[in-house]
Order: structure tokens, then C-alpha cells, then sequence
């Protein structure tokens, strides 16, 4: 079939099973978005610490910035970091990271998809084997398959399945690599991460969690669930992005240092593309040191989320997870796109989450809740709901 017949048709079949996207023109209002000129409650932020209704805070980082020497304000890397683009912000922001996670190497990235897309491919060899939860975020599946080497997927955070093919392909690789995100955006839930550190000692297996929806909200100082469980010594690669609860842009992770000089040598999402902009690395080392000290803020973020699932749960709803995001599963996509219109026209932002997304009959609308938010906002939704 010629190209244009095929993508219109392909096209037509994604909206005959309520699957087509587009592009939505928002304007973002603190707590709020206006959607056609009205004001949601938006719920589909990943602005998890609440930090973009804050303005006080960027007037805040604006003046301390004013006073440092070097441009701190400058809009362009101009290169990538391995050429001219390293400029001294990115200096102080992986130091930044390095002391949150007890003084371990560091190194930033352009964005949490550049870190999953370069960092496997990178390291591994057709003589190894990846280990991937069945659920794991596109950006993840997406380095796998850029990779060289085997990979299998375990069902869901079922980590006897997993324990099962260490004990059958252990001996069979070079190098075993799991990897897993800590908080899962779909469901909410949370990989048991002391047991994936034992079944890693155990089999001699690398291990990398990728905690974008982890840090900022976890852990004593917002080092994410690696943190809660003391762990960040124990795990050789932890992920994490700006662009969610550290309200910013970009991404970093945290190793020893073999494996970041062998990143900055071999990562080809490092090396070929523009670092980001001074302001934007300033930026995120100024949240950092805000975001540490934000324990209360955590703890207000947790228990709104119990109250909207116990509430949910209260109601005869089906939700699951244990963390800031909050599923309200409903099933079809039908099903899903409606309650989502409907509660879009009572002020609520949420989107319907549909396969491939999620699992087939699994459709959903989805709560990421902000710690901005108060608990009049959760009584609204369960109203509403
Ligand atoms: N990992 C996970 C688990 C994610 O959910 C996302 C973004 N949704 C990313 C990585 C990508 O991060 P970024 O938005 O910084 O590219």
C-alpha cells in the first residue's frame, strides 16, 4: 500500500478504537490548566512536588543566579558536552547529585528518554542478557532494542519469574542486566527493590532502576525508593529525571566511575546532541537543594493519594498502586475516553490511558496527584468521581 493510503487508514483504525492522539493547546495556571479557555484541576502533571505553581521560587533562583559569575542565564549549550557545550553548570549539577547520593559519580543527560535509549546500548554486548519488566516505560524498550544484546521479559513485578530465568540463564551470558523503574506511572505501583538487590548479589547481575516517578517523592531528602530502603550503594546504575517532580528538564544517573567514563567514551545519546542550556542545568541544582529539605511536602503528597484510593476504593472503584499516581481503572477504551469527557467538563484535567499503554481491557483515567494540591482537592474528585 503507498504510504498516504496507509498512514490515513491506520489512522482511521486508531480512531475507530478510540486510540487517536493529538496535540491539545493548554495553558498551564499553578494547580490548574485552562483547556478552551476553562480552568481544570490538572491531574495529568508530572509536576509531582507541585513546584511549577510556585512562581516565588523561580523569582527566587533568578536573583540568587544574578550574582554568580559565569552566564548562568544562558539559553544554548552551543555544542555537545563533549565539545564546548560542558559548561560549569553541569559541573556543580553532578556534584549536586553526587552528594545526595553519598558522594557516588554522576552524570547528566538531556533527558530521562536519552539516558534509556544510550545507557544499554552502550554497555552491552551481544554476549549478555537483558532482564526487563514486562511494563517498563517506552524509553526503556526502546534502548533494549537498540542494544546488542538477548533480552526476555519477566511479567509485572512478578520477581519469582525472575529469580526463575536467573537460575536457568545465568551461566549462559557474559553479564546480566536487570532493569526495572522503581515507581510505575501506570498503576502506580512499586518494585520491591531490597529484593531485586538480592536476587542481583545473588546472580552476579547488574541492576538499574530507573526512578523517574521515584525521586523528589521518595525517600528521606527525595533520593527516590532506593533511598527509602537505603539502597543507593547497592544499586550499580539509579536514573532519574528533571523534567517531573524537580520541575526542570533533563535527566542523570548514578554509578561508579568506570561506568561514566566508559558513557562519556561510548554513549551515543551523550555524545551526539547538543547538551542543554546553562539556565535549564542552574536551574535544576538550585530545585535539588530546595527539594532535599522537602520532606513535608513528600508526606502532604502521600496522604492525599491514600485518601483518593481509599476513597475510590470506598466507592466500589478499582485502583491499585501505592504511590502519588492514582489509576481509576474502568476497562474498555470506550469506557475510559467517556468518564474522561465527562470529568473534563466537571474541571477535572485527566486523560484516558488506553492500550498499548496499558494492558488490553485495562483502559483507564489516571490521578497524578501534586503536593500544591490540598485535601479539599481530593474530596472535589471523589465528589465528582
Ligand atoms: N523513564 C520513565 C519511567 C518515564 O516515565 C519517563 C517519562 N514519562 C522517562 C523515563 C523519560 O523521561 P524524560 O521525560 O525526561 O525524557
Amino acid at each position: 500500500m503507498k504510504l498516504k493510503d496507509r498512514l490515513e487508514k491506520e489512522l482511521d483504525d486508531l480512531k475507530l478504537a478510540d486510540q487517536f492522539r493529538f496535540l491539545r493547546q493548554l495553558t498551564p495556571d499553578g494547580t490548574h490548566s485552562h483547556l478552551d479557555g476553562k480552568p481544570l484541576l490538572n491531574l495529568s502533571s508530572n509536576d509531582y512536588l507541585g513546584l511549577s505553581a510556585w512562581p516565588q521560587l523561580r523569582r527566587e533562583f533568578y536573583e540568587q543566579m544574578e550574582h554568580t559569575a559565569d552566564d548562568a542565564f544562558a539559553l544554548s549549550a552551543t555544542s555537545s558536552r563533549l565539545l564546548t557545550g560542558n559548561h560549569p553548570g553541569y559541573l556543580r549539577l553532578e556534584d549536586a547529585v553526587s552528594q545526595m547520593y553519598n558522594n557516588r559519580d554522576s552524570l547528566v543527560f538531556n533527558s530521562g528518554y536519552h539516558a534509556n535509549v544510550g545507557i544499554l546500548p552502550a554497555l552491552t554486548t551481544r554476549k549478555d542478557l537483558i532482564l526487563s519488566d514486562k511494563l517498563n516505560h517506552a524509553s526503556i524498550i526502546d534502548g533494549i532494542r537498540l542494544s546488542e544484546a538477548e533480552f526476555k521479559r519477566y511479567p509485572h513485578l512478578d520477581l519469582d519469574k525472575l529469580e526463575a530465568i536467573l537460575q536457568k540463564e545465568s551461566q549462559h551470558y557474559d553479564n546480566i542486566f536487570i532493569i526495572t523503574e522503581s515507581v510505575f506511572s501506570m498503576d502506580g505501583d512499586i518494585a520491591d527493590l531490597p529484593r531485586l538487590v538480592d536476587l542481583k548479589e545473588k546472580y552476579d547481575a547488574m541492576l538499574i532502576i530507573d526512578e523517574a516517578h521515584g525521586v523528589g517523592v521518595f525517600g528521606e531528602r527525595g533520593c527516590g525508593v532506593c533511598e527509602e530502603h537505603n539502597l543507593i550503594d547497592k544499586i550499580d546504575i539509579i536514573i532519574g529525571t528533571f523534567g517531573k517532580a524537580f520541575c526542570s528538564a533533563g535527566a542523570y544517573a548514578v554509578m561508579d566511575k568506570t561506568i561514566r567514563d566508559y558513557l562519556i567514551n561510548k554513549m551515543r545519546s551523550l555524545i551526539f546532541t547538543t547538551g542543554l542550556p546553562p539556565v535549564v542545568v542552574n536551574w535544576s541544582r538550585f530545585v535539588l537543594g530546595k527539594t532535599i529539605k522537602m520532606q513535608s511536602n513528600r508526606n502532604h503528597l502521600h496522604s492525599l493519594a491514600e485518601k483518593l484510593r481509599t476513597g475510590i476504593r470506598n466507592a466500589g472503584g478499582e485502583t491499585c498502586g501505592k504511590s502519588q499516581i492514582v489509576p481509576y481503572i474502568v476497562g474498555s477504551n470506550t469506557d475510559a475516553v467517556k468518564l474522561a469527557e465527562k470529568l473534563r467538563e466537571a474541571g477535572l484535567m485527566v486523560f484516558p490511558i488506553r492500550p498499548p499503554t496499558v494492558p488490553k481491557g485495562s483502559a483507564r483515567v489516571r490521578f497524578s496527584l501534586t503536593a500544591a494540591m490540598t485535601e479539599q482537592d481530593i474530596e472535589r474528585i471523589l465528589e465528582i468521581l
